[in-house]
């Protein structure tokens, strides 16, 4: 390996996926956290099949599918339930084509790996300084321990602050004006794979996780970004579902003020390339955020985690010819998944009830190829 000593910022999905798939080649990797302990908030997580192949490469994919819910389809209706266009994905081959589970049983999963493959992850901690003397990374972190690397890693997620250390302040994330409304609840028994509303400037969606379980999604317009109190959410998603019927119309009425829905705005960040400086990179999140419309952020974040990997192993190069190459890499897939996630929430959104019996014609005559050549690119290897 071209590297002995990487620290990673962040225990997230990618971070966790990184620390395996660096501390499996033999690496010492030190992972920090900010978060004071592993657990972590979630609903579920549409895993597709190039995420699958990711998590194949860390060694966990079989614990993956015990634990989660594969499906081959997407399935849409308009927002009275109304069937539009059955989609079969063009994703999977030797992997399903989607696998969702929870959020916490995948992050469980990853961390248990990265433990597994010798990496220390310590909690409640960051980096607080850190200087490039152009042999080695000197890191300072919050607890005044300092140590030395060869590589800094940061997997921050969305606020990352190693991304603003390198590139300012220009790259901060952008709220998109849309948030997703999340609520875990029981699986009926129709529900087998992905179904997606199309409403009236909203969408809403049902992802099954487990024989027991699957999660509502409701996506709106919240101008302004605001504050939603923890015991309001739940009344606020029945009052936006307001005018579903159908499937949506029976999960909502049976929805409670004490039920833990999830709210999170929707923000991107568009990191132009290089993502790196000097022996500093930015990955996941940090570096290209994007809309969950093709439940591909973790997916791009835990192939960025393998293809970094992998390059640091080539033999007979250095970390400076390699930090490039692996943006040849990255470059075109994640700007696909980015715009072509943008696009969808922009033009689901901006369907009016005048506009809803075009747009359902439209959707049916265009969405299957639309879909098909997404599907086919990034059913290619990364
Ligand atoms: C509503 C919604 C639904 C989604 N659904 C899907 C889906 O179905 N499928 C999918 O693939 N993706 C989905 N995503 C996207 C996915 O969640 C992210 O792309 C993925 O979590 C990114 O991984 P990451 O490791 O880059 O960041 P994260 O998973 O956010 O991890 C970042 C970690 O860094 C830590 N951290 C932050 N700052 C610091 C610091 N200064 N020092 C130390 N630690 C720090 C954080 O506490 C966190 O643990 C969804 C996103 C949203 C908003």
């Amino acid at each position: 390996m071209q590297v002995t000593r990487v620290l990673i910022s962040g225990a997230g999905i990618g971070g966790l996926a990184a620390a395996t798939a660096l501390a499996r080649r033999g690496v010492q990797v030190d992972v920090v956290e900010q978060r004071p302990n592993s657990d972590v908030l979630g609903v579920g997580i549409n895993q597709p099949a190039n995420s699958l192949r990711a998590l194949r490469a860390l060694g966990v994919l079989d614990e993956v599918l015990a634990t989660g819910f594969p499906f081959d389809r997407t399935s849409f209706y308009d927002w009275q339930g109304a069937p539009i266009v059955d989609c079969l994905s063009a994703l999977g081959g030797d992997v399903p084509a989607n696998t969702a589970l929870s959020r916490r049983a995948l992050h469980g999963i990853l961390t248990a790996a990265a433990e597994r493959a010798g990496t220390k992850i310590t909690y409640g901690t960051t980096v607080e300084d850190l200087v490039d003397t152009d042999e080695r990374l000197e890191v300072t972190f919050s607890d005044r321990r300092t140590e030395s690397y060869d590589l800094v890693v940061g997997f921050e997620g969305l606020r990352s602050r190693l991304r603003r250390r390198l590139f300012g302040t220009g790259y901060d994330p952008v709220f998109t004006g849309y948030s997703v409304w999340r609520l875990t609840m029981p699986r009926p028994a129709d529900v087998t794979h992905t179904m997606l509303f199309q409403g009236d400037g909203t969408k809403a969606g049902v992802i099954p996780l487990s024989a027991d379980s699957m999660y509502l999604l409701h996506v709106t317009a919240e101008p302004g970004n605001p504050q939603i109190p923890e015991n309001a959410k739940a009344d606020l998603l029945v009052e936006r579902l307001a005018g579903y019927g159908g499937l949506v119309g029976e999960l909502r009425d049976t929805i409670t003020p004490s039920d833990a829905v999830v709210y999170s705005p929707l923000s991107e960040v568009q990191l132009p390339a290089p993502w790196f400086k000097g022996r500093v990179i930015v990955l996941g999140d940090a570096a290209h955020a994007c809309a969950p419309h093709l439940t591909q952020g973790a997916g791009m974040a835990l192939e960025d985690a393998v293809v970094l990997a992998e390059e640091l192993a080539v033999p007979d190069r250095d970390v400076d010819a390699t930090l490039p190459a692996f943006m040849e890499r990255r470059r075109e897939r994640v700007g696909l998944v980015q715009d072509v996630s943008h696009q969808i929430l922009v033009g689901e959104m901006a369907i009016t009830a005048a506009t809803l019996p075009h747009a359902v014609a439209h959707l049916r005559e265009v969405l299957p190829e639309q879909m098909r050549q997404t599907e086919t690119f990034l059913n290619q290897p990364f």
